[in-house]
């Protein structure tokens, strides 16, 4: 291959990204701006440093992480290596010593021949391609702006308000019913109803629950419409019975019982195997967000595939703008990577960058690039990340509910997970028998 790929960005996704290409012979120049130009969080001048927990989550067989830690593993994944090399007890957890794992990952890319680390800020995306850009959740003001010029402004996104994602198999649909506000919409929504006293006591457990501190950097989101549940909460007793929790239009569509405050799903997937609490974004600890929704009506029981959150984030809207190629429909040698196409952590960001670096090397060659089926934990987070959809796109972790789902007639979770946690595993030896 003669042509050499650009790679902006030595995080999580960017490094993995540049490993995978340049293993497969492309001439990778991979551009990092730290130390010259620090983001707010970063410490180090190491590429893929871990800016917060040394965590990467949970490592538990038959767990949708762990997952796709595995397929990563499988894939040669240069991030995943290195965490198990340099791994610290972690109970259930695989946690590493994230200087050892982030200096192993440097080293690597430097010792590489087909690999040349600039320590240079990328202001605008270059004119000629191929380019991976992997610049994550604090990608540069300037680099935003030419995102920004190259996408649309109103496609580039600096905050996440994530609400939690619930398990349907552990909602208790008796205490629940199915209708739209007004009879508008085809029944969308599923209802939790509660009484007066129910939703004093819910509104008193939000105000007292401990809540994750903001970071300085964090602070301006707020205004950006986005306010946590308990913010509202604190505002005034019955502020939420105004806003997310407001009963009206809705009725019991058999009793016509009216209520006091209704909290609202929506579904999360086509199989309706995930439900959305709907403007339920929150700044609670997991723990507290488990225990608060818990005592909703219909919620006594729930499990949670995704926790709802409030960051500072750069993300492109990307199921309107990239291909499963990841590249931009309008750009094609543009590739975006990591954590801002919308995919949330450390793994999912190595992730996407693995495939975007798989993608590109099959450019390269003139060959078209297969993405992985959805049934794997790779192809179920790209389909995710790049399938229109109606609603609002949200960043997104791996967990069971973005998988296509199996018989329905598997009703135990453990059985229901188990088969999709096989499935994957034997679907992506498949697919690399066959692509790679
Ligand atoms: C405060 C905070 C806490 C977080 N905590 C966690 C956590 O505990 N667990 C978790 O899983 N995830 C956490 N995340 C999310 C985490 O950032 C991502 O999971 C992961 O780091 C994303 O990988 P990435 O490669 O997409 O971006 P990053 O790892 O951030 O890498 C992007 C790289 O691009 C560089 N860069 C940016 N702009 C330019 C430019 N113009 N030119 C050249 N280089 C550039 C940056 O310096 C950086 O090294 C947190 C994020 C934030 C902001």
């Amino acid at each position: 291959m003669k042509k050499r790929l650009t790679v902006i960005g030595g995080g999580l996704a960017g490094s993995e990204a540049a490993w995978q290409a340049a293993e497969r012979g492309a001439s990778v120049v991979l551009y990092e701006m730290r130390p010259r130009n620090p983001t707010p969080v970063h410490k180090t001048d190491l590429c893929a440093e871990l800016v917060c927990s040394n965590s990467l989550g949970n490592n538990r067989e038959l767990s949708a992480p762990f997952l796709l830690k595995e397929e990563l593993r499988k894939l040669g994944s240069l991030v995943i290596r290195a965490a198990d090399k340099h791994s610290v007890p972690a109970g259930a957890a695989l946690a590493v010593d994230r200087n050892r794992f982030a200096g192993e990952i440097t080293q690597a890319l430097l010792d590489h021949p087909n690999i040349a680390l600039v320590r240079e800020e990328v202001r605008e995306i270059p004119a000629e391609g191929p380019v991976i850009v992997a610049t994550g959740p604090l990608t540069s003001p300037a680099l935003a702006d030419g995102i920004s010029t190259l996408i649309g402004q109103n496609y580039l996104y600096f905050y996440d308000a994530l609400s939690p994602i619930i398990d349907a198999g552990t909602i208790d649909f008796e205490k629940t019913f199915f209708a739209s506000r007004y009879n508008k919409g085809d029944d969308d929504y599923l209802n939790c109803h509660l009484n007066e006293k129910q939703y004093r006591e819910f509104v008193k457990e939000l105000r007292e629950a401990e809540k994750v501190p903001l970071k300085p950097f964090e602070k301006p989101v707020y205004f950006e419409g986005c306010m946590p549940i308990e913010e509202l909460a604190m505002r005034g007793e019955m502020t939420l019975a105004f806003g997310p929790l407001k009963p009206v239009g809705l009725e019991h569509p058999e009793t016509g019982e009216k209520f006091f405050a209704v909290a609202q799903l929506r579904r999360e997937n086509r199989e309706g195997t995930a439900y959305n609490l709907v403007g339920f974004q929150t700044k609670l600890t997991y723990p507290e967000q488990k225990r608060v929704l818990r005592t909703i009506p219909g919620l006594e029981n729930a499990e949670f595939f995704r926790y709802g959150a409030i960051h500072r984030n750069t993300y492109i809207n990307a199921p309107g703008l990239l291909t499963p190629e990841l590249n931009l429909k309008t750009r094609p040698d543009v590739y975006f990577a990591g954590q801002i196409i919308g995919v949330e952590g450390y793994v999912e960001s190595c992730a996407m960058g693995l495939l975007a670096g798989l993608s590109v090397v099959n450019r390269l060659k003139g060959e078209l690039f297969v993405p992985p089926p959805p049934e794997t934990a790779l192809g179920a987070l790209l389909n995710y990340a790049t399938q229109k959809r109606k609603t609002e796109y949200q960043p997104m972790n791996i967990n069971f509910g973005l998988f296509p789902a199996i018989d329905a007639r598997v009703r135990n979770k453990k059985l229901r997970n188990e088969t999709i946690f096989r499935r994957a595993l034997a679907t992506l030896s498949a697919w690399r028998e066959r692509n790679l």
